[in-house]
């Protein structure tokens, strides 16, 4: 959090958009035990900063708890759709963005740099999400996967909660008596699209959490690129210095970007060792 954020601001400030929501997180209190439990990780050194020690009693009807909340502070959202609208919208007034499908039999290696088409560069860093499975030939040992994920937009005119809550989804009010539902995990299922069951699971998971009429506004399905050690892959490859990898972003590609992005140029441009854990060097060709 503390490398993201930084980085988030300074994108607000270049492309003079909103981009960071703070909004507390609420996690509902199920059991007498829950309560025990967050006193205990409250007073944690490194959950001190984020975690009140007080249960908070529940002010809004539209919320089911029994026990009222665990209160999570200095937290909140990106908004990554506008984010990517806006970079994409501000690369291309700076010609600095080209929207392919890049091909890798395109790709040229050459001494101390790569060649694609009319383009030559010192460096190529993929960066591709779960399309890394079937479009690269170059970092085949990673072992990449796909988690799909669903979840639903909402919108109910009498909920009226500005803090994100947690129950067995996570529910975050995005403005306009709307808010975003999710997300599920499943491992199994390679199909790209949304499924009846996971709807219905996101709507039993948010009934127990809220007891007020709401409308599907939208639901939707994704992939998260995922490791199995859970932890991203960056580096160059051990051959060709000048193809790098930037994957495995999971399901926290927005706290774990900003320092991989940042650690992947320090290693390219200064030599600045990657730390093992997140390395490509864990994974052996
Ligand atoms: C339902 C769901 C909920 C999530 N919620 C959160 C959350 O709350 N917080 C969070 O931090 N993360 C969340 N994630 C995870 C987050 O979406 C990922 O961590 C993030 O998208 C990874 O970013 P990426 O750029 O590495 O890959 P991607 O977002 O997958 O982007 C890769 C891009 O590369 C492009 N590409 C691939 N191959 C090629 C090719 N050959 N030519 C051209 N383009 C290509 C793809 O089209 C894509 O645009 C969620 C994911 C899902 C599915």
């Amino acid at each position: 959090m503390s490398n993201s954020m930084p980085t988030y601001k300074a994108l607000e400030i270049e492309l003079g958009v909103r981009l960071i929501h703070h909004a507390s997180i609420l996690k509902i209190i199920h059991q007498k035990a829950g309560i025990n439990d967050w006193h205990q990780s409250s007073v944690k050194d490194d959950c001190k900063p984020y975690m009140n020690p007080n249960i908070q009693q529940n002010r809004n009807p539209g919320i089911r708890t029994a026990l009222g909340f665990g209160k999570v502070t200095n937290t909140g959202w990106v908004d990554t759709a506008l984010l990517v609208d806006e970079f994409t919208t501000h690369m291309k007034s700076k010609e600095k963005l080209m929207q392919a499908t890049f091909e890798a039999n395109d790709l040229q290696i050459d001494d101390n740099c790569v060649r694609y088409r009319d383009i030559k560069a010192k460096h190529i860093v993929f960066t591709q999400g779960v399309g890394g499975l079937t479009h690269n030939p170059w970092f085949s040992q990673v072992p990449l996967q796909q988690t799909k994920g669903e979840l639903m937009i909402i919108e109910s005119q009498d909920l009226h909660e500005k803090s994100i809550i947690k129950g067995g989804v996570f529910m975050i009010p995005i403005g306009n008596h709307r808010y975003r539902v999710g997300s599920t995990y499943n491992w199994k299922d390679q199909n790209e699209e949304p499924t009846q069951k996971a709807q219905l699971r996101l709507q039993q998971q948010l009934e127990k959490m809220i007891q007020v009429p709401y409308q599907i506004v939208s639901h939707s399905a994704g992939f998260r690129p995922t490791i199995p050690d859970r932890k991203p892959v960056i580096g160059v490859h051990p051959q060709f210095s000048q193809l790098a990898i930037f994957n495995g972003m999971g399901s926290r590609g927005v706290l774990q970007a900003p320092f991989c992005a940042r650690s992947l140029y320090d290693y390219i441009e200064k030599g600045t060792p990657i730390p093992s854990e997140i390395s490509l060097h864990r994974f052996k060709k």
